[in-house]
């Protein structure tokens, strides 16, 4: 496995709304390219785009990344938008819910982070809490610091369920996790289980019931990989089944030449 090339992690990039007085950007947080090349992967930056575009790096990644971000239109769970729930970016919910189902039905492994973990609830027929200080009784702080710099910070448990592939990858028990969403997971998608919770249990962690490894975590681990082990074994596990999923599929060999014969 050594000799075999880095596997291809598409990263899920999204329109830059604060790029006002300059042309329209593409943007994605470089966190997660930098987590993703230090365990090993070789990550690009995969915008939202119409089907067949989308198709073409789909197939090109050997594992896709979805990131955070702001909220999933309600309407793409059946509830109407509450005051509380964030703008939608239609575009890019469309296309990360179709990069979730594919890699869900293809077993195509597929790392969900924070907004990611959402919309692979929501693609597979799951709800979202839209607002937790309104709909949950909760003395944790989801949110999180809005400090520059602290973003990796702690402020609750993730503690991670026995015999999950979570758990495969980071130990079973309580990990240490920071939390930067005001959104949850409310109904359960039918093919997800819940892996992992925060002490107010909240669903922080969930995995698809089939063998495809597909991993969702509510907090950030590409803010805390640095720092805390877990949060690099996530990634590293994540890859590490990226380049397995790579090797499968190679060689890619067609019409060698066999040369005793050809001539
Ligand atoms: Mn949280």
């Amino acid at each position: 496995m050594d000799s075999a090339r880095r596997p291809a992690i598409a990263v899920t990039a999204w329109a830059d709304g604060s790029s006002a007085g300059w042309a329209p950007r593409i943007a994605i947080s470089r966190s997660y390219i930098d987590a993703v090349e230090a365990a090993g992967g070789a990550p690009f930056a995969l915008p939202p785009l119409d089907t067949a575009a989308l198709r073409a790096l789909f197939d090109a990644a050997d594992g896709v990344l979805l990131t955070g971000g702001g909220d999933v239109a309600p309407q793409r769970y059946g509830e109407q938008p509450m005051p509380e729930c964030g703008a939608p970016d239609l575009e890019r919910d469309a296309a990360e819910l179709q990069l979730a189902q594919w890699a869900v039905e293809e077993n195509k492994p597929l790392l969900a982070i924070c907004r990611g973990h959402q919309v692979l609830n929501v693609a597979l027929g799951g709800t979202l809490y839209q607002d937790i200080p309104s709909q949950l009784d909760t003395p944790l702080n989801h949110r999180g610091s809005t400090e520059r710099g602290v973003r990796g910070l702690p402020v609750h448990v993730l503690s991670v369920a026995q015999g999950s592939r979570l758990a495969d990858a980071v130990g079973a028990g309580d990990h240490p996790a920071n939390s930067h969403h005001h959104q949850a997971v409310k109904e359960l998608a039918p093919e997800l289980a819940a892996t992992g919770w925060s002490e107010d249990g909240v669903i922080e962690a969930l995995e698809a019931r089939s063998a495809s490894w597909v991993v969702g975590l509510q907090c950030h681990p590409e803010e805390m990989w640095r720092d805390h082990g877990w949060a690099r074994a996530v990634f590293e596990a994540f890859v590490r089944e990226a380049a397995f999923a790579a090797a499968q599929s190679e060689p890619r060999v067609v019409g060698a030449l066999k040369p005793a014969e050809s001539r």
